[in-house]
């Protein structure tokens, strides 16, 4: 019945991947590399620091709409101190539901009907759901693998005078990339050309492990047309409390906070009090985190790897992406519905990330290093005992 009632231009959205997938893992019990977030809590300063603000009833009424001044200040310093980025906190930040509600607000904002917005495939499920549900256009720009690098040639191409936004996401899920300055400097330098507005995803700003990570806003001329989208998810492990924000130039951060206003309104309070908190205090645990992700990554790389699966070793994010075709195997949805009977393992099928993925992408799994190094072990001594052919 509720399929019969989506209006027409949402149908075959359906049900996310990450929520079929961890349902998955609940109901078989299996050890769950898909949805990713990780199993152990960010800092207990961070958790005291919104406890104390409930109890002190900071936040407990609705907070300003753009965010609590003390956190859109804390932002603004981030910027600053992390890479010279100078931001107005009262007109240029703006608080959100998590960078999912950033990327819907921003998509609301900015895309008409019938808009083209430029995104690189395989793609976060939520960007072309909210290109969608602004009536948008999504426009793949194809990272090829096993590198996922981009095509210079591909980008230019997927241009026309429809062309409105270029969403761009690094470090990039679900393939592990890291853009390099040279690609940066060609998405703004066709940003440039053809006056288009850039919303980057960074929500892995602080998970890229082996080169800095390089925010496209500080590249010649696109601090004036880009939109920096974050959150505190990723970086203090906080998946849960969805404090999210948005950066950039007073006009378009202006736009978003209009069309961010009437879906939340405003983001949870007290949880704002205790993200100020922490990217004042806790960047040196960020620090530690990266490098222990880092030899997660590596672990779970190693051990995919020696299983026969063919993986291409990420520079950041949560995760990494297998061939699954050596294994026997053509359709990655397919190979996750049956993994956790077989092995006692999730993972989540790269194919949902693409519009019409060809072979290589069909066979495409993601696994999320996000987990404690002993249940990565637990993960990957499951995967060799099981008959995965
Ligand atoms: N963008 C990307 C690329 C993500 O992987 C995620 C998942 N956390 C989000 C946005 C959503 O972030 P949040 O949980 O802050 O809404
Ligand atoms: N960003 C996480 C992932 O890609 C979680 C996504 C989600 O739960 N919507 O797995």
């Amino acid at each position: 019945m509720s399929s019969r009632r989506l209006v027409p231009h949402l149908a075959g959205l359906g049900t996310t991947i990450f929520a079929e997938m961890s349902a998955l893992a609940v109901s078989t019990g299996a050890i769950n590399l898909g949805q990713g977030f990780p199993d152990v809590d960010g800092p207990r300063s961070v958790a005291d620091a919104a406890r104390q603000a409930i109890r002190d009833g900071r936040g407990n009424q609705y907070p300003p709409g753009p965010g609590v001044p003390v956190l859109r200040q804390a932002i603004a310093a981030h910027q600053q101190s992390t890479y010279g980025i100078a931001l107005d906190p009262d007109s240029e930040v703006l608080v959100t539901a998590g960078a999912t509600e950033a990327i819907a607000a921003a998509m609301l904002a900015f895309v008409d009907e019938g808009d083209e917005v430029i995104a690189l495939e395989p793609f976060y499920d939520s960007y072309r759901a909210t290109i969608t549900m602004a009536r948008g256009r999504c426009v793949p720009v194809r990272l090829e693998p096993p590198a996922f690098r981009l095509d210079p040639g591909r980008l230019r191409d997927a241009v026309t005078d429809r062309t409105k936004v270029l969403l761009v996401n690094s470090p990039h899920n679900p393939t592990g990339a890291v853009l390099s300055e040279a690609e940066l400097s060609l998405i703004a330098q066709v940003a440039i050309d053809h006056d288009l507005i850039v919303v980057t995803d960074e929500v892995y700003e602080h998970l890229a492990f082996d080169e800095p990570h390089i925010p496209i806003a500080t590249l010649p001329g696109m601090a004036e047309r880009t939109v920096t989208i974050s959150s505190m998810g990723k970086t203090f492990s906080f998946t849960g409390w969805k404090v999210g924000w948005v950066s950039g130039p007073a006009s378009l951060v202006d736009a978003v906070r209009t069309t961010k206003q009437y879906l939340t309104f405003v983001s949870a309070g007290p949880f704002q009090y205790a993200a100020a908190h922490a990217l004042t205090t806790e960047m040196g645990w960020v620090e530690d985190l990266r490098q222990s992700m880092a030899r997660r990554r590596d672990l779970l790389t190693d051990g995919l790897t020696s299983l026969g699966l063919d993986a291409h070793r990420p520079r950041g994010t949560y995760f990494v992406t297998t061939d699954v075709r050596p294994l026997g195997w053509d359709d990655a949805l397919a190979f996750c519905r049956a993994l956790p009977e077989r092995a006692g393992v999730v993972a989540v099928p790269c194919s949902v990330f693409y519009e019409s993925p060809g072979p290589g992408e069909s066979a495409l799994v993601r696994w999320t290093f996000s987990k404690q190094e002993h249940v990565l072990e637990d993960a990957l001594s499951r995967l060799a005992a099981a008959d995965l052919s």
